[in-house]
């Protein structure tokens, strides 16, 4: 059996990692910085994140590829660098944790506008997903995390990448919800049983929502898909909204403030719980040791 759906069987609930981007700003990547050449220029922090995040007491980190389609790459000219970008992504992220801790594939948005919307041709789409996620299950990774998805037609597409890479490859499917006075919707209008009816339809072995404004919203997402669906649900919250100071981003939500709020999330059945922008291995340790005296307990 794949180490990730065993471990999804045998554990009540696993702790991934936090955020990558802000511990790259952190590290001295600027904003016009490619984050995933990184892999390839600056290997030693991409491993050192891992092991921080693994230290703090992750049972599952993800690999630097967010940004890793062509598209998002081919921004910064380095689209034609996409298979050994990703590759190296997560061979690093498994040097650094070994085979005992997961090693979750991170695949995000392209951030171009499919058809007829805008100007990305679906099949070009899902083609370049393909590349990257060949990439990363060439490099070992354990699971592909489709996160921060807007538009489940594009969340679709990288579904189906997966699927034609490696059809045993399990997939957590997570989508971005923003609090509106209407309720939750992504940036392109979807609801929540919007997102749930797409991603059920689409038979992958987790749902999921991460990033957004911050955990007291992300609590009340939790609820609500929850309700409505039986998959297990991770959940990665932002660490609040950020705010700029001294040239850079703070964001406001302690790591105490996580833990403290854990039972809530546990309430709604959450399965992977780890952090979004803005989290650290500091928010990672206190969300683990939470959970280790709870299960302690019983
Ligand atoms: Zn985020």
């Amino acid at each position: 059996m794949n180490s990730f759906l065993e471990a999804l069987n045998e554990k009540s609930i696993l702790v991934s990692d936090g955020a990558m981007g802000t511990m790259l700003m952190a590290a001295g990547m600027q904003s016009g910085d490619c984050p995933e050449a990184l892999n390839l220029s600056r290997p030693e922090l991409i491993r050192s994140i891992a092991r921080d995040y693994a230290r703090a007491g992750a049972d599952l980190v993800e690999t630097n590829s967010f940004g890793g389609s062509p598209a998002k790459l081919a921004i910064y000219g380095q689209d034609d660098k996409t298979e050994q970008l990703n590759r190296l992504a997560a061979e690093l992220a498994r040097a650094a944790v070994g085979e005992e801790i997961l090693v979750a594939g991170s695949c995000g948005p392209t951030g171009l506008l499919l058809e007829p919307c805008g100007p990305a041709r679906p099949t070009e789409i899902q083609a370049g997903f393909q590349r990257q996620i060949q990439g990363l299950i060439d490099g070992d990774v354990d699971v592909i995390f489709i996160e921060t998805m807007t538009d489940p037609n594009e969340l679709q597409l990288a579904i189906d990448a997966c699927r034609e890479v490696d059809p045993g490859m399990p997939i957590v499917a997570s989508m971005t919800f923003d609090a509106t006075p209407n309720g939750f919707f992504t940036m392109m209008g979807t609801a929540i049983s919007e997102a749930v009816t797409a991603i059920e339809a689409a038979q992958v072995d987790m749902i999921g929502s991460n990033c957004g404004h911050g955990l007291e919203n992300m609590i009340a997402i939790a609820t609500e898909i929850s309700s409505l669906t039986d998959l297990p649900l991770m959940i990665q919250s932002n660490a609040g909204l950020p705010v700029e100071k001294d040239g850079g981003l703070e964001y406001g939500e302690s790591p105490q403030f996580f833990a403290a709020n854990i039972d809530r999330l546990m309430k709604a059945k959450v399965k992977i719980l780890g952090g979004c922008c803005g989290t650290t291995p500091d928010h990672i340790r206190a969300i683990r040791k939470h959970i280790d005296s709870e299960v302690n307990h019983d």
